[in-house]
């Protein structure tokens, strides 16, 4: 079966965890910094702080950004449920904002004017959640000169996003939000088995998410709160630490920083790689039925799925089509069923219509396979199967 997206592990990624396995520390040790870093500076941003899964990095991000009660984050319908849970997971409530009908990405257009009409309410967000879709940037400048005119935070989910540019500003600078998370799932550019990080250049946002990433335990001397009463120089014994709020255990180990490390290695790769056989597919496809992704031209994409969308006429047989290609051992998969149609958020009140181009993204799209192992032949073993299944 050639699936929608795979993972690639080499024997370099197999030498270096098997190295940390016969290590000191398995988790707690050298090499998460070592991976924290490396992929900060890799996408030029401060500070890097690993967990143990994007969705962990995007609740942590939005305590970090006093997210809370009363509060509301907003984000697209056209992605995976964790963008918009992080808002629910600190008792804020969500909304969206539609999306783009040709990057499929969050409209700045369409925020712009949710901000003017809820402006007017007294309901502007407090944290906004563009979404890198398929691995193109959003329109970031425009965003982030509406959080300045409106006065909210910008949570970049850049988990299909690592290795993209904007205006060749890489994703995950944070040049133009608060706070930026990829995800290094298997099935994302790279992994780490199960991972995530937040990037920031804010000292006292990196500092919190660590913090709370570990318990809301600091083993610091220099930010104790508590003094020594005991001893009469007042310092602390080396056994001692404190909690200091109520954080989680949401650490990623050195055994997947090791792989995370190994993996980075190759991000200049893979991104070629993808973006070779997306122009290939850019070129076969062009003769069908399909609107193919567009990418802005100040935008190098990271290119994480290749989504196509079917015409109008065809996309109620959309499903008669993946059994065809299923039959052809060809595994396609869609991106996105609109957050706002799953149930739970219905019965927050969400309903069909009032996302629109979303909901029509959602029924035309199709994710088709691209990952850095696919073969030309499987590749044009895709296109063929796709040209008859139309
Ligand atoms: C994969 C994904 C996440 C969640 O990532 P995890 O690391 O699995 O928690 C969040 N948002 C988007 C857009 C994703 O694709």
């Amino acid at each position: 079966m050639i699936n929608y997206g795979r993972h690639e592990v080499t024997q370099a990624d197999i030498d270096a965890v098997a190295k940390v396995l016969r290590s000191d520390f398995l988790t707690q040790g050298p090499t998460v910094p070592a991976f924290e870093s490396a992929v900060a500076s890799r996408v030029r941003a401060t500070y890097g702080v690993a967990v143990n899964s994007a969705t962990s990095a995007m609740h942590l991000a939005c305590i970090a950004l006093g997210l809370t009660r009363g509060d509301r984050l907003w984000t697209v319908p056209n992605t995976f449920v964790a963008s918009a849970n992080c808002g629910l997971y600190c008792g804020a409530e969500v909304d969206f904002v539609d999306i783009d009908p040709l990057t499929w990405n969050m409209s700045s257009s369409r925020l712009r004017d949710k901000l003017m009409s809820t402006k007017k309410e007294g309901k502007l967000p407090k944290v906004v959640v563009p979404v890198h879709f398929a691995g193109q940037a959003t329109d970031q400048e425009a965003i982030w000169e509406l959080a300045q005119e409106f006065g909210f935070r910008v949570l970049e989910d850049a988990s299909h996003g690592i290795g993209a540019t904007r205006n060749k500003e890489p994703v995950g600078s944070c040049r133009w939000s608060d706070i930026t998370v990829f995800s290094f799932h298997p099935v994302k550019i790279v992994t780490t088995g199960e991972g995530g990080m937040a990037l920031t250049n804010d000292a006292a946002l990196a500092e919190r998410m660590r913090l709370l990433r570990s318990h809301g335990i600091t083993r610091d001397p220099s930010r104790f709160q508590m003094r020594n009463t005991h001893d009469a120089d007042a310092s602390q014994p080396p056994w001692y630490y404190e909690q200091q709020a109520l954080g989680f255990n949401f650490r990623m180990s050195d055994i997947q920083a090791a792989l995370g490390l190994s993996q980075m290695d190759r991000l200049s790769t893979y991104l070629s790689r993808r973006n070779a056989l997306a122009r290939r597919y850019d070129a076969a496809l062009q003769g069908l039925p399909l609107q193919l992704p567009t990418v802005k031209l100040e935008n190098s994409s990271a290119f994480h799925l290749y989504v196509v969308r079917l015409s109008a006429g065809l996309a109620p047989s959309r499903r008669k089509i993946v059994e065809r290609l299923k039959e052809d051992g060809i595994g396609v998969n869609v991106h996105y069923i609109p957050v706002h149609l799953q149930p739970y958020y219905r019965e927050r009140g969400f309903a069909e219509g009032q996302f629109p181009e979303a909901e029509t993204h959602g029924r035309d799209a199709m994710s088709l396979p691209l990952f850095p192992a696919l073969t030309l032949e499987e590749q044009d073993h895709v296109i063929a199967a796709v040209s008859r299944a139309m």
